[in-house]
């Protein structure tokens, strides 16, 4: 598996530190199911800025959209990671499906419900969460 050359090719990148390791996740962008010419992307408004807080994505050949949820839904994640559990080193790809947890911050000891990408470690079957840099 290799790491994506660039970030703008991904809908998803992420990577986080823990005390065994490395966690490494991203979702490539996919081609539009319609024409699969272009790479679906968010939409561009008519100054050509990138309306990043758009709920859709669409096709800029054939003008194909699809709701954020269901085209991310459809991604797939890759994921290189040292196991925070066992320690491990494994990769994974998985449906890119992120469903809300809740996470203890390590940062102030708060719970707080974040979205989390959910797989089994390979080796050890436990549970392992990736979430967004928390803020
Ligand atoms: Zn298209
Ligand atoms: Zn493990």
């Amino acid at each position: 598996m290799e790491l994506p050359s660039s970030t703008d090719g991904c809908v998803y990148f992420t990577r986080r530190s823990h005390p065994k390791g490395t966690i490494i996740a991203w979702a490539p962008r996919e081609k539009c199911t319609s024409c699969k010419k272009s790479f679906m992307g968010k939409p561009v408004d008519k100054k050509g800025k990138i309306r990043i807080r758009s709920t859709e994505y669409t096709c800029k050949d054939c003008g194909n959209t699809a709701q954020k949820e269901q085209y991310e839904s459809s991604l797939t994640a890759n994921v290189i990671y040292d196991c925070p559990h066992c320690g491990k080193h494994g990769e994974i790809s998985v449906p890119f499906k992120r469903k809300k947890a809740k996470i203890v911050d390590p940062e102030d000891g708060k719970t707080k419900s974040v979205e989390v990408l959910r797989f089994p470690c390979s080796f050890c079957k436990k549970d392992i969460d990736v979430t967004k840099k928390m803020k």
